[in-house]
């Protein structure tokens, strides 16, 4: 019997892979232990392609010639060490799409900034009108592109489950934002694992490949190993040779000794800084010219739910960042707040150490108001830092009384810090949900 492709998840990245398998005339089969969405489930038939749901049937798993298994997965369940244990390569789609094309590849890693830093490079390569596709753990899934056609360029976000199941995958261009802990759960709680993982988007890169990195992040510089050309951003430090760096409110950028300056920045905040240095570094090595950056930098649209201004009430704006789900997005949130802060926070915490914020919220921060399933953590932790703390059970009460404690030149923040799970489906649906109740008020 000719071996075939085994797809484990019917998710956005298991479907596209399908797809692309199919079409390279490949022999598939999908398997899923959930239940497949109605919509995934057609798409499947319609392209000819066996699947199950509700478990795995080994005896078909184990005679795949290779396994593409869905980053949500985790590496250490039965069903994978069985397959691994026969020998079996498992790989993510990432690694799987790979293969299929012929694009230049930048690859965008970090544990946070990953989606405003695709998109900005999407933004600027598209301005450069260079035909560009901008996908991974983005919601567009890169296989089931590349099923539709190859492209000039791609831009991948790249979470480290993503990276984990690599094996070739060598982008030309990679960026490297930050590593803070996050997922550790996902890592038996090593967070060397976790950096570890991280820098695999640079593991088969070579000389004639380029790393970007943060030269201002601790584990960055402990544990970067790299064949690429290295090229580091810094706002801490003037970089001499290659790189960029922040001074005078300006991004400096010298690349092979072709300098150029970047002043206006559509993006706020100095997390933002970061990503637009990576992004003006990475399109000037594909050749991007200097106007069409700055244009780029100005004309950004921010995205939704990442420091996304809302309304002003009564003279107290209201910010939606609901995609911070860490401590270190919620630190860098606090400190571009020019005003008193009433903080709106909490959720599902993935091992938060508030040690590394308490400082930002001592000088931001003038009330707490917590909300969902961290609330005592939370309590606990700021009662001696923050004056006044008050628990909500519903985000229509955590915006009303951000409103009631508020002053004419306040601001309310939502940065939860914590993941959205407890209450939401998900952090845009925690983010909408902030809207709403701010636009009723
Ligand atoms: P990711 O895709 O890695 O989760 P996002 O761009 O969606 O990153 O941003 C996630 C959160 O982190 C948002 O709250 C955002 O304001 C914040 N953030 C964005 N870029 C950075 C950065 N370079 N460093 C720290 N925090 C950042």
């Amino acid at each position: 019997m000719e071996k075939q492709i085994v797809i484990l998840g019917a998710g956005e990245s298991g479907v596209g892979a399908a797809i692309l398998a199919k079409k390279k005339g490949l022999k598939v089969f999908v398997s899923d232990s959930g239940i497949i969405t109605k919509e995934n489930k057609k798409v499947l038939s319609n392209n000819e392609i066996k699947w199950e749901e509700g478990k795995h049937t080994m005896e078909k798993i184990l005679q795949a010639k290779e396994v593409v298994k869905s980053p949500g997965i985790p590496d250490d369940i039965e069903i994978i060490q069985a397959i691994k244990l026969a020998g079996i390569s498992v790989v993510s789609e990432v690694e799987f799409a790979f293969r299929y094309t012929k694009a230049k590849v930048v690859a965008i890693t970090g544990s946070n900034g990953k989606t405003t830093t695709t998109l900005l490079v999407g933004h600027i390569l598209k301005k450069a009108g260079l035909d560009v596709l901008i996908a991974g753990n983005i919601g567009v899934g890169f296989a089931r592109e590349i099923a539709n056609r190859d492209y000039s360029y791609i831009v991948l976000e790249l979470s480290s489950f993503q990276l984990d199941g690599i094996k070739e995958f060598k982008p030309n261009v990679a960026i490297i934002l930050n590593i803070t802990p996050d997922h550790l759960n996902r890592y038996e709680n090593d967070f060397s694992k976790y950096i570890a993982s991280k820098l695999r988007i640079t593991m088969n890169q070579q000389k004639e490949d380029v790393l970007i990195y943060n030269r201002d992040d601790k584990q960055i510089k402990a544990n970067l190993k790299t064949k690429a050309k290295a090229i580091p951003i810094s706002i801490n430090k003037q970089i001499a040779g290659n790189g960029a760096f922040y001074k005078n409110n300006k991004i400096n950028i010298n690349l092979n000794n072709k300098k150029m300056t970047i002043q206006e920045l559509a993006l706020q905040g100095k997390h933002n800084i970061y990503n637009s240095m990576a992004a003006a570094i990475a399109t000037r090595i594909l050749d991007v010219k200097n106007d069409i950056i700055r244009q780029s930098m100005l004309d950004f649209q921010n995205i939704e739910h990442r420091l996304e201004y809302v309304l002003t009430v009564h003279g107290i704006d209201f910010i939606n960042d609901s995609k911070a789900t860490n401590v270190n997005a919620a630190w860098y949130a606090l400190e571009s707040m020019t005003k008193p802060v009433i903080w709106i926070v909490g959720g599902v915490d993935k091992g938060n150490d508030y040690d590394e914020i308490s400082e930002i919220v001592k000088s931001r921060v003038k009330a707490i108001i917590c909300l969902g399933e961290s609330t005592k953590k939370i309590q606990k932790y700021f009662n001696k830092i923050v004056g006044k703390i008050e628990t909500v059970s519903s985000m229509e009460e955590a915006v009303r009384s951000s409103y009631q404690l508020g002053d004419k030149g306040d601001v309310v923040l939502l940065s939860p810090t914590c993941a959205s799970f407890d209450m939401f489906d998900n952090f845009e649906h925690r983010g909408q949900e902030f809207k709403n109740q701010v636009r009723k008020l």
